[in-house]
């Protein structure tokens, strides 16, 4: 299974642009802000606390860039390796 598989849904969310329409609501347009959500795959939860991202101002749902995106799978699939259950990554401090 490749690492796009294994959290597979948070891929189709990508940002093509830095000021585009909602795709989920057609009714919004999205703002730089910070995003947290939850992670959770074979018994592990992962929660992201921070994450840079574009939020529809209508409807709050966010979109990554290609680049977050890649960094996120990265350090889930670090904590799937550790063997963790739950783990918490906050990305406030992150570069
Ligand atoms: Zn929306």
């Amino acid at each position: 299974m490749s690492r796009q598989q294994i959290f597979g849904m948070m891929i189709i969310k990508h940002v093509k642009n830095n000021n585009m329409d909602c795709v989920i609501c057609k009714n919004g347009t999205t703002k730089q802000g910070f995003a947290t959500f939850t992670l959770e795959k074979n018994n592990v939860i992962i929660v992201f606390k921070n994450v840079p991202a574009l939020i529809c101002e209508n409807c709050g749902d966010f979109y990554l860039t290609t680049e977050t995106t890649n960094m996120i799978l990265q350090k889930a699939n670090q904590s799937l390796v550790k063997g963790v259950e739950f783990e918490i990554i906050n990305l406030k401090f992150a570069a």
